[in-house]
């Protein structure tokens, strides 16, 4: 709906040789032309890496893979002028790329995404990178290998422009973000804590930007019982399988609709033999929330809640695991969403910002006890259908996308 209207603008752009003739084209425009032209003048580079990087094989556990992705972007930060480091993350079997540049501004400001997939080895051989009109497809083309290349693409845009109105731009490219960036979190939480601004390169659906997500945790259920015969002494037992069932039926309304919290019971587990009584019994259920304090709060239910038992002598206990917490609804990314509006209105077009109820790492970027930094996420290349076979990025998004990043750190360096 919304993309049907940016690519009719943007074909127009396309069909035009310079700036000048976009900006005639679209007269409402306050267009930085030169900008515009850098831009366009990098979209057919930027398409041949996104087709190398889509080419190689990076699942968050494929050492291999993921080095050969780190090594294309390490070149590429170096090439527009940052100082690199590579940077163990273990359990991660990739490594983190940090790019660093120091400017002779005020402010720090930060641009990450990860560069692993939720693809095994072989898929890119299977279905490589390709193109069907305006579309890109292949394995981690919008998600999130857009992103990276439009942060390296926009970074070298703003070196030719001679943009310094920084006190330092930090990139990070992390390699487990599909599997709760377990071994990167730490660096994300300690780096943006030093950042005023960090911007996430998550694909978009559409001309939106992402000012909130909810956080996921893991609820963790364990029943321990007493193991016997099944046939000749079944009373001897503590059915560990019923008191789990009990408590799943007890702990069912966990979530909270006034909060948007969810708790849903997704994984089962208890007994291995039809003729022994389980002794242990075990489930987990997938939360999402908004409000980081909804982990306590459902620990606090949940543990008064099992204090309820339907088989006696069985030993129950639950634990809520955060794995990643919320990027909060708040008052700075709203506002910085205006920001990307009002620069999305240079180019005749429109930012809507959006909650995601997925989990992104921008919930380790956000810190809501101190609203330091200004988090703003969605800022990758547009596309659809990520994590599945038929995921594909918007080409025509490419220009717009990396006009908004060059001029989003413009205004970032000046504390907008
Ligand atoms: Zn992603």
């Amino acid at each position: 709906m919304k993309k049907r209207h940016l690519i009719s603008l943007i074909a127009v752009l396309a069909c035009t040789n310079s700036a000048a003739s976009f900006a005639q084209t679209i007269p409402a425009a306050q267009a930085d032309n030169a900008l515009l032209q850098a831009a366009q003048k990098r979209k057919d580079p930027l398409i041949k890496d996104l087709t190398t990087l889509v080419n190689i094989d990076s699942g968050t556990d494929d050492a291999k893979g993921l080095g050969q992705v780190e090594a294309v972007l390490a070149q590429r930060l170096k090439e527009v002028g940052a100082s690199v480091e590579i940077v163990a993350a273990p359990p991660a079997a990739g490594k983190m790329v940090i790019g660093k540049l120091q400017g002779s501004g005020t402010r720090n400001i930060m641009l990450m995404i990860h560069f692993d997939t939720v693809f095994g080895i072989g898929e890119a051989a299977k279905r490589p990178f390709k193109i069907v009109g305006n579309k890109a497809y292949g394995p981690g083309v919008a998600d999130a290998k857009g992103g990276a290349l439009l942060i390296i693409y926009a970074l070298d845009i703003a070196r030719e422009r001679g943009f310094k109105d920084y006190k330092t731009l930090t990139v990070l490219f992390n390699p487990d973000e599909e599997k709760s960036s377990l071994g990167s979190r730490d660096m994300i939480t300690k780096l943006s804590a030093d950042q005023d601004y960090v911007l996430v390169f998550e694909p978009p659906e559409a001309d939106v930007v992402t000012v909130a997500t909810n956080g996921i945790a893991y609820v963790h259920l364990d029943v321990k019982g007493r193991a016997s015969h099944a046939g000749s002494a079944p009373e001897a037992g503590r059915n560990a399988a019923v008191e789990l069932s009990n408590q799943i039926i007890q702990l069912k309304d966990l979530g909270s609709p006034a909060k948007g919290t969810t708790v849903n019971w997704t994984v089962i587990q208890a007994g291995d033999r039809v003729n022994i009584i389980p002794e242990k019994a075990s489930a987990t259920a997938d939360m999402r929330m908004s409000d980081v304090a909804e982990i306590q709060r459902v620990q606090a239910d949940a543990d008064k809640i099992i204090q309820k038992k339907l088989i006696p002598e069985t030993d129950v206990k639950v634990k809520v695991e955060n794995r990643r917490p919320p990027f909060s609804k708040n008052a700075e990314s709203d506002r910085l969403a205006a920001t990307a509006d009002s620069i999305y209105k240079e180019l005749g077009k429109s930012i809507t910002p959006v909650s995601m109820r997925y989990g992104t790492d921008a919930g380790f970027a956000y810190h809501p006890e101190t609203g330091k930094p200004v988090v703003l996420d969605g800022m990758g290349i547009v596309g659809d259908r990520i994590h599945s076979s038929d995921e594909w990025a918007d080409l025509d998004s490419i220009v717009p996308r990396l006009y908004l990043t060059v001029r989003m750190m413009e205004a970032m360096g000046k504390g907008k």
